[in-house]
């Protein structure tokens, strides 16, 4: 039956062509984020972990790594890459995770932004970079990569290397190019208790966006880490360059200054976001700005809500204006 020959060769050719999934191109006018997990503790599948494009690119950068497959299952039972990237399958996912992640950023090594990275790394495919702060990278290698807690998959440390990753270090305040894709970052530190944490702020043409790993505020750190980036975003928000951010908040107001651990609440997130505001221009100068808000750390007690309640407090205290946004899991966002 010739008609049912046309109508296979016809399958085949659309097969052929079908772009792979999650790889057709961003659309055109901002950054495109998918949330793979965003919870700040406690429960494994929802941990810190974004994957992000610019307009045009195929592929994305990771921004940290705590939950990979799970939150990309997550995000594909959302249509969050879109039509014809398949079911919400493993092997789906793991089409997402070989093809359509380009490389990683590791805001720094705690478990909880790493995870997902070191569980999967053993069925990855390619050669890929993951990047941080020298201080990340050199734990990445001496503490995980070693044998001993995982097999060595970078491309330095504890013999064999099996150089899946080719662990880079990247110097504060220097531009470089994200392999893969058209954006390029610069990381700056952050205050985190006994570890340096830090931001990578990305840029495609002149649109920004700043993504914060895990922080305290100055004020407790005793430092201007955070001071010394609002520096660096003012001139990108006096212009409408700076397209969003992702920072967290991990506890409600009521957690005591003594138990943060390097962490902000709502309270300490507005006063810093004024303190940006301060050198923009002053008290209009966020408005509408997004701020994506990340990491809130789930509770074990009954009726405790912390998402609830750092979402109220941060919508109480918003005399800035700015468009604060709770993504959940699998959950595409778009930073026009
Ligand atoms: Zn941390």
């Amino acid at each position: 039956m010739p008609g049912a020959r046309l109508f296979a060769a016809a399958c085949l050719l659309a097969l052929a062509f079908a772009p792979a999934p999650g790889r057709a191109a961003a659309p055109a006018g901002g950054f495109e984020l998918v949330a793979l997990g965003v919870d700040g503790g406690l429960e494994d599948g929802n941990l810190s972990a974004y994957l992000l494009r610019a307009p045009g690119d195929a592929r994305y950068l990771a921004l940290d790594a705590g939950t990979l497959l799970p939150g990309i299952r997550q995000a594909l039972r959302q249509g969050a890459f879109g039509a014809g990237a398949g079911g919400d399958s493993l092997a789906d996912a793991g089409r997402v995770f070989r093809r359509s992640i380009a490389g990683y950023f590791i805001s720094h090594a705690h478990l909880d932004h790493v995870a997902g990275l070191l569980i999967a790394s053993t069925d990855d495919t390619g050669r890929k970079p993951v990047y941080g702060l020298q201080s990340t990278v050199d734990a990445l290698s001496r503490d995980y990569l070693n044998w001993s807690a995982w097999p060595n998959m970078a491309d330095r440390g504890a013999p064999p290397a099996l150089g899946r990753y080719a662990l880079t270090a990247e110097p504060v305040g220097m531009p470089f190019a994200v392999a893969g894709t058209s954006l390029e970052g610069t990381v700056y530190p952050l205050w985190h208790d006994r570890v340096t944490s830090s931001m990578l702020l990305l840029r495609s043409g002149d649109a920004w966006f700043a993504y914060f790993g895990d922080t305290g505020p100055d004020a407790l750190a005793h430092g201007d880490d955070l001071a010394r980036i609002w520096r660096v975003l003012a001139p990108l928000v006096r212009r409408h360059a700076l397209k969003g951010m992702a920072i967290e908040s991990s506890y409600p107001n009521d957690v005591p200054d003594g138990r943060l651990y390097g962490h902000l609440t709502p309270a300490w997130l507005l006063r810093e976001l004024h303190a940006l505001a301060d050198q923009a221009g002053g008290v209009n100068a966020l408005r509408g700005l997004e701020v994506a808000v990340v990491h809130i750390k789930p509770s074990l007690e009954v009726d405790r809500d912390p998402r609830g309640r750092v979402q109220a407090q941060l919508r109480a205290g918003n005399d800035l204006d700015v468009r604060f946004v709770f993504p959940r899991q699998g959950q595409r966002l778009h930073f026009p």
